[in-house]
């Protein structure tokens, strides 16, 4: 993957930032797009753009045919069982919102207990304190220990008869620690908890099977795997999902509708009120297939070599402190540089044309827990190369000269 050729797949890389070739490291808040999902996009557009499930005309025939093969490569891709297990949502955040939402309706009553991790994002967080709230439940964090690994004792302390849901992110968004979720699902299922799994941050970069792992329900955002922006997954367990009841009401979702009484459609349909997002659909199938073509289990050893290559390179630098050396770890570096403040960093680096992150990432409370407020964050992806990773250590190095 590391050449010219493949990286001319994506249109967006071939630019200059401030006069200088981009470097775009900034993979963990949203991905380039290949042309294949720019174009899945604008064929859609061009030629079969009409409204799903509703028309007997040949577009909208053709259209929903399109939506509905399109959520079937998705169920292969994730490995699930049957394809209404897939609920198509805006993205990771209203996946997790439906779950807590609906999930929280059925299944938590006062006293019950939701288990999450302090290495979360926001969105991992915030629904569930939300839904505890709502439902006087408990909610009780897994500590993460100085390298940013979990602490399992902690965990294993946590788990009770009481706890209903275990939510944990595959891998973090800010540490890159890829979190041990056979494990975590296999103790949560014997002490009789239900598990979700926040795959934002894992799904473009490691095979997924749902059915194999037994995880509840998984969660993720097509623009963070080379799709459209706009459009995400809900993955849940058919026996689950029709447990549950819908989030949001509307046209869609339902089978009649009188002043009386209102009844439901059938999964996925349930929860999926309103006109869906066709073309955002094709453009994720389009990425699925994008992916599987390159396999996902070379796309994880490539950017497994690249992730080594650039700690050695960015552990040379003098003053430089990386944050989170778990045991496991993606291909996302989040540093420190001595002395200076992560924002002007970034600044300097994006004179340099290589683009990171800094900030919180969204995730205060492992910020909170390192004592720190942010850190500049490097984030790898498929079309980055070793010439990228020497390009974001020059400009390191040019960026503490200037700055110290
Ligand atoms: N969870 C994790 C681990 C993430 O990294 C992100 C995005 N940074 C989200 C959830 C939220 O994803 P989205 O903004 O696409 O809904």
């Amino acid at each position: 993957m590391d050449n010219q050729s493949f990286r001319s797949q994506f249109p967006i890389l071939n630019q200059m930032v401030h006069n200088k070739p981009l470097v775009y490291l900034d993979n963990g808040a949203t991905t380039q797009k290949p042309q294949c999902v720019i174009d899945a996009i604008t064929n859609y557009y061009t030629t079969i753009n009409s409204n799903v499930h509703r028309g007997v005309h040949h577009l909208s025939q053709l259209s929903t045919d399109a939506f509905e093969s399109a959520r079937k490569t998705v169920k292969e891709f994730l490995g699930a069982t049957h394809s209404c297990e897939i609920i198509l949502t805006k993205g990771t955040t209203e996946s997790i919102n439906l779950l807590a939402y609906s999930f929280g309706e059925a299944f938590i009553g006062e006293g019950d207990e939701i288990i999450t991790t302090e290495m979360e994002h926001h969105a991992n967080i915030v629904p569930w304190q939300l839904l505890c709230e709502r439902k006087k439940a408990i909610l009780k964090v897994i500590e993460v220990d100085a390298k940013g690994n979990l602490d399992w004792t902690s965990f294993e302390k946590l788990l009770t008869s009481k706890t209903k849901l275990v939510s944990v992110a595959h891998i973090s968004n800010t540490l890159g620690t890829i979190n041990p979720i056979e494990r975590i699902i296999e103790s949560a299922h014997k002490a009789g908890a239900k598990v979700h799994v926040d795959g934002a941050q894992s799904v473009a970069h490691m095979p997924i099977n749902v059915a194999n792992s037994d995880v509840d329900f998984f969660s993720f955002s097509a623009h963070k795997m080379y799709g459209p922006m706009g459009i995400g997954v809900l993955y849940g367990k058919e026996s689950l999902l029709n447990q549950m009841p819908p989030y949001q009401s509307g046209g869609e979702m339902i089978d009649q509708v009188s002043f009386e009484k209102t009844t439901f459609n059938t999964l996925p349909f349930k929860f999926e009120a309103g006109t869906p997002d066709v073309p955002g659909l094709l453009g994720l199938e389009a990425a699925i297939k994008f992916l599987q073509n390159l396999g996902m289990e070379n796309i994880k050893d490539a950017e497994e070599d690249l992730f080594n290559y650039a700690v050695e390179k960015l552990s040379k630098i003098d003053g430089l402190e990386i944050f989170g050396e778990a045991d496991n770890k993606a291909s996302v570096i989040s540093f420190l540089l001595q002395g200076i403040h992560p924002f002007d960093a970034g600044t300097i680096l994006d004179q340099l044309g290589v683009a990171v992150r800094t900030g919180n990432h969204c995730a205060q409370p492992i910020m909170a827990k390192f004592g720190i407020t942010g850190t500049i964050r490097a984030s790898m992806a498929i079309y980055n190369t070793k010439a990228d990773i020497d390009r974001l250590a020059e400009a390191i190095i040019k960026t503490q000269t200037m700055l110290l």
